[in-house]
């Protein structure tokens, strides 16, 4: 099936009620049979419903139909795009490991890596995603996951996947990506060599700034990489908490079987079955809508790149942007919503965010509603002027989240701004 059709079909077998829509399954529970049923069930010997902790029929569909989305051979949802980025590094690190982070990050995945994996023990090593041949340096035994964004935010670099999957597979170690801004329809990570996929679905997935979830996904296959690998020892030997399970020797996608018995049995941060309705919601328009978003933000880019009082603007579909060569490769339907500009000082992108009337001043990105942040006065504020410049933030620089109003209407609305 093409890609259309599985946004809205996959993952969904009516049962004898045949409703059209996917039915909220609203329970914390579910009942067994018998004990023996019951029993077969913790023993993995029948699989089916337990707790919502670890498992839900409506979110069975939302994980099926985004593992169909980006061709994965196994998906575990969670509560938020953050706690699918912890589970995915502790899935995989323990306090003495190391993970390999690119620095171009979400800033709740920095403050993560550096800050609170930290005090768990695990060390993060930066490198720059403009520069991957950093990499094989920063990587020894002891080194878990390297972990990087498709399309970067806020920096919207792209990362030069080839390079860092070359790297990682001559030292047979799991690669993770964080394809939220891209989506599974501008670019699947897990067809072009890496190997795990994580999602804030708060953003595109739902489309409409409608609830906060997240997404892993691993690619078919995962388990030769995984076995007999002394890096991932722990997946080769029987796991002391499920009764000697081994991961490895299953015939289940072992990554995200390993996040929903482990993980979520321990640490709970489910998604709950009525968000994850929402995210199937909208799952069956994300084709439609990142063709849109990408439309009217290369519009947008290039509206403002003729404007006399913009000084740079940074759009990887952009024919003069750095990295729009890397885009063309991997993102052949688009560029997704993501742009910045710089104007002449901070007091003038302030003025800008505050007359728009289209644009809301709000820090979020794929929303059906489009966005203006000023970072320096917001995500980014509590850092110095010089901090600022050093971390590609300049003072004037000013973010979009292009949503799906109109083109023409959005970049009046900008028009009037900058007047
Ligand atoms: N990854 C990226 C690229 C993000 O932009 C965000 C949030 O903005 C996250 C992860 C975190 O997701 P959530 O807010 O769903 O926890």
């Amino acid at each position: 099936m093409n890609e259309q059709t599985l946004a809205i079909h996959a993952g969904y077998e009516k049962d004898a009620q045949g409703t059209m829509a996917v039915p909220i399954y609203q329970s914390t529970a579910y009942e067994f049979r018998n004990t023996e049923h019951a029993a077969n069930l913790f023993a993995l010997k029948e699989l089916g419903n337990i707790y919502t902790r670890l498992m839900n029929p409506t979110t069975d569909v939302f994980e099926k139909r985004f593992n169909a989305l980006e061709h994965g051979g196994g998906a575990v949802g969670t509560a938020s795009g953050m706690s699918a980025i912890f589970y995915a590094i502790a899935n995989v690190a323990e306090a003495g490991d190391n993970i390999i982070v690119a620095s171009q990050v979400y800033g709740g995945t920095t403050t993560l890596t550096g800050h609170t994996l930290k005090r768990f023990g695990i060390e993060t090593r930066y490198f720059n995603v403009n520069n991957p041949s950093q990499i094989e340096a920063l990587i020894d035994e002891k080194s878990k996951i390297i972990l990087f964004e498709s399309i970067t935010n806020p920096s919207i670099d792209v990362a030069d996947f080839d390079a860092i999957v070359a790297i990682a597979q001559k030292h047979n170690i799991m690669t993770c990506v964080d394809n939220t801004v891209a989506t599974p329809i501008l670019c699947k990570p897990l067809t072009i060599g890496c190997d795990v996929v994580v999602h804030s679905a708060s953003k595109y997935t739902t489309g409409q700034g409608l609830a906060i979830g997240g997404m892993i996904v691993e690619r078919e296959g995962l388990v030769d990489l995984i076995k007999d690998n002394p890096r991932y020892a722990h997946f080769n030997e029987p796991d002391a908490s499920y009764h000697g399970l081994v991961y490895s020797d299953l015939p289940l996608p072992a990554f995200t079987l390993r996040v929903r018995l482990a993980l979520l049995r321990d640490l709970g941060a489910a998604p709950s079955p009525f968000n994850s309705w929402l995210y199937i919601q909208g799952l069956e328009t994300l084709p439609l809508r990142m063709r849109q978003h990408s439309n009217s933000a290369l519009e947008v880019a290039q509206y403002l790149e003729s404007h006399p009082k913009v000084k740079s603007v940074n759009y990887p579909g952009l024919a003069s942007n750095a990295n729009h060569a890397l885009a063309n490769k991997y993102f052949a339907k688009g560029s997704s919503g993501l742009l910045s500009f710089e104007v002449e000082s901070k007091d003038v992108a302030q003025a800008i965010a505050d007359k728009t009337e289209i644009f809301k001043v709000v820090v979020n990105i794929g929303d059906s509603k489009s966005i203006i942040t000023h970072p320096a006065s917001t995500t980014h504020q509590q850092l110095s002027a010089q901090e600022l410049i050093d971390c590609g933030i300049p003072g004037g620089l000013i973010r979009l989240s292009v949503g799906l109003e109109d083109s023409a209407d959005l970049i009046a609305d900008l028009e009037k701004a900058l007047s």
